[in-house]
């Protein structure tokens, strides 16, 4: 069988759009800290389906999207980009395409708005690329190709382990696994949750098969965990923790509020190397939260949230807390509430974003049935940073402004130091707790 040749693109790194915002970014280390981690992660959707591919293909994986010599070297070019870099990515493809290269494009927001992405490509995958992705190059080779392939569903029983050999890895500083897909909540401007995938979970003994190929090139790697919340299935977050604790990894993860609830996963946390937990409790004011998910999930452990994050990090696990401003209850006291809320709850880090409308989301849907978009289909402006709507208790300008000082009060050198002094805090009263027997 004559060799193919497939190269994989991944388009995920943003830029803040705002020239003020990025001016102040560059001025705050807490800000920039973990914006360089996420833009430095290897896209494992790729990488996954690179194993899906069959051997006769040789395959390579990109994170730039210099096109320099791509024409013309590959039998096909798979695109998969961020909402932010779409146009980037639309215009990649074409210019592709007009050299005679066949285009894939997938991902999140191709999945969200195939007809967009339709006339830049040679096919679209919508939804999980892994069930449909050895099918497309079968039809690609037999010059069959079809315009649209997918959703179809797919089992993480039938995970194959991530191509992590094609990475350069002197140029991350952590790797990804992926142990959960999707999540049991619905928060209306989340587009994670269940856009590729219903909440499921992989099989452990195939997490172990991850993570022994990635210690395989990475004999005491960082890995930051893949999943949109690892912790929603209690047996499975258990079965995780204890996964981890066998090997000399330090981990990183998403989760929910929940965790706090188990003292044994807590426990089996601190043991297992786990360095953070990234928790979204989405805002400080209460009302906010009342219709942000159909359950009132968020809505009902409010009450328990400064309680919960103290409990979390005297086990000497950070806690990184994601809150989101503009919501329609937020008015322009909400910028000082949540600098005080901070504050009082000891949290260890901190990242506020502004309420974005992705694609394919119910906020997106909601925005543009009340006509609150300001210029619907501006992708570019999907960073996180951007105001892309008309809030309701306030101007565009006010939230705008209040956002940037927020983020000067929060991320300022002096306060990031307090932070992480007060969390070493944590740290040392439980080794001492450790010493002494209690
Ligand atoms: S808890 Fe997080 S992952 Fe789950 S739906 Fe809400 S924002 Fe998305």
């Amino acid at each position: 069988m004559r060799t193919r040749r497939l190269l994989l693109i991944a388009m995920s790194g943003v830029r803040v759009r705002s020239e003020e915002l990025r001016r102040l970014g560059m001025t705050l280390p807490g800000f920039i800290e973990r914006g360089r981690v996420v833009a430095s992660l290897p896209s494992l959707g790729l990488l996954t389906l690179a194993a899906h591919t069959p051997p006769h293909w040789e395959v390579e994986y990109h994170e730039c999207d210099d096109e320099r010599d791509l024409a013309g070297r590959w039998d096909v070019v798979a695109i998969s980009s961020l909402s932010a870099r779409i146009h980037e990515a639309y215009g990649l493809a074409d210019r592709l395409r007009a050299d005679g290269t066949k285009v894939v494009l997938g991902g999140l927001h191709v999945s969200a708005l195939p007809d967009e992405a339709e006339p830049h490509a040679d096919a679209v995958v919508v939804g999980q690329g892994e069930a449909v992705w050895e099918e497309l190059l079968s039809d690609l080779e037999a010059g069959r190709l079809r315009r649209r392939y997918g959703p179809r569903p797919f089992s993480l029983t039938r995970a194959r382990v991530p191509r992590y050999d094609l990475l350069d890895i002197r140029r991350y500083n952590r790797l990804t696994i992926q142990t959960a897909r999707g999540c049991p909540l619905d928060c209306t401007f989340c587009g994670a949750s269940r856009l590729l995938s219903a909440f499921q979970v992989k099989p452990a003994a195939q997490i172990r098969r991850e993570l022994e190929a990635v210690l395989a090139r990475w004999p005491r790697p960082f890995i930051e965990l893949a999943d949109d919340n690892t912790f929603a299935h209690k047996r499975h977050a258990h079965a995780v923790a204890r996964l981890l604790g066998e090997y000399p990894v330090r981990w990183f993860t998403e989760t929910d509020i929940s965790i706090a609830d188990d003292d044994a996963l807590l426990e089996e946390l601190a043991e297992s190397g786990c360095a953070q937990l990234l928790i979204g409790f989405e805002s400080t004011r209460r009302a906010s939260l009342h219709d942000l998910d159909s359950r009132r999930w968020k809505y009902d452990r409010h009450p328990r949230t400064i309680n919960a994050i103290r409990k979390i990090q005297s086990y000497g696990i950070s806690v990184n807390g994601c809150f989101v401003l503009g919501f329609d209850e937020d008015d322009p006291g909400i910028f000082e509430e949540t600098r005080d809320f901070v504050r009082e709850s000891g949290l260890s880090q901190v990242q506020i974003t502004i309420r974005t409308p992705f694609p394919g989301t119910a906020l997106y849907r909601q925005l543009a049935a009340e006509g609150r978009l300001l210029s619907p289909a501006a992708w570019d402006r999907c960073t996180l940073f951007d105001v892309m709507f008309e809030p309701k208790r306030m101007s565009v300008r006010e939230l705008e402004e209040g956002f940037r000082s927020l983020m000067s009060a929060l991320y300022e050198a002096r306060e990031t130091a307090r932070r992480k002094a007060l969390f070493r805090r944590c740290v040392r009263a439980r080794r001492d707790a450790g010493r002494s027997g209690g």
